[in-house]
């Protein structure tokens, strides 16, 4: 299965979707370490992509990325817009076209390196890159087993939740979060989870 147009507005619609389900969660999670509004600011930012995505006729998967990344930046204020924005916008650069899942893989690499660039977070600095850096290595490692789309999607998926749960130990050292210290400590970070998210979007699109 190649990663094309349908699958891209799918994974974008499904996060929308998931966002909104998750709305509530992400913003206790951002209560508790943050200003509260990761949840509200990701729902803003997927309601724009979907009335964006509404009016094109996309060339490739990559059109639907790149859109949905500029609504982002435009749309979301906050640390995560941004991030997520040039991480959709790297995605939508690295495929012009529909994709195998190595292309797949090596798209999902230059999304991470986008949040890193950015954010320069660390791995283990409580942030998105917890989630994403173990779900990228996850969806390459099953790639290099012979797993198909639907699969190493699934596993970078229940990689990404895991990376999200292990946040939880984490002091945050980025972001908003870092300000409370030691405080930080003990609670899931908003940002991972929300990555976690969008990767389990992605598995359950491919899967069906
Ligand atoms: P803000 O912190 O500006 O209110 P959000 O609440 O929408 O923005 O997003 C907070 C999330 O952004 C955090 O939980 C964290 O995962 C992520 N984040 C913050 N700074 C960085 C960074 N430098 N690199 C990666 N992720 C970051
Ligand atoms: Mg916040």
């Amino acid at each position: 299965m190649d990663f094309d147009t349908r699958l891209a507005e799918a994974w974008v619609r499904a996060a929308a979707a998931a966002v909104g389900e998750e709305q509530e969660r992400l913003t206790e999670l951002d209560s508790a370490i943050g200003d509260g509004d990761h949840g509200s600011n990701m729902q803003r930012g997927f309601t724009a992509v979907l009335a964006a995505l509404d009016g094109l006729d996309p060339a490739g998967p990559g059109a639907v990325l790149t859109r949905t990344g500029t609504t982002l930046i435009s749309k979301v204020g906050g640390a995560a817009g941004p991030l997520y924005g040039k991480a959709f916008r790297a995605l939508g650069a690295a495929l012009p076209g529909p994709a195998d899942p190595a292309g797949v893989g090596d798209a999902l690499a230059a999304g991470l390196q986008a949040v890193r660039d950015l954010g320069k977070a660390e791995p283990g600095d409580k942030t998105i890159v917890d989630a994403y850096t173990p779900a990228l290595a996850a969806f390459r490692a099953a790639v290099a087993a012979g797993a198909d789309l639907p699969r190493a999607a699934a596993a970078a998926a229940d990689a990404a939740e895991q990376g999200a749960r292990d946040t939880v130990p984490l002091q945050a050292r980025k972001g908003r979060a870092s300000y409370l210290g030691p405080r930080s400590v003990g609670h899931q970070d908003p940002g991972a989870t929300s990555t976690a998210l969008l990767f389990r979007a992605l598995a359950d699109v491919t899967a069906s």
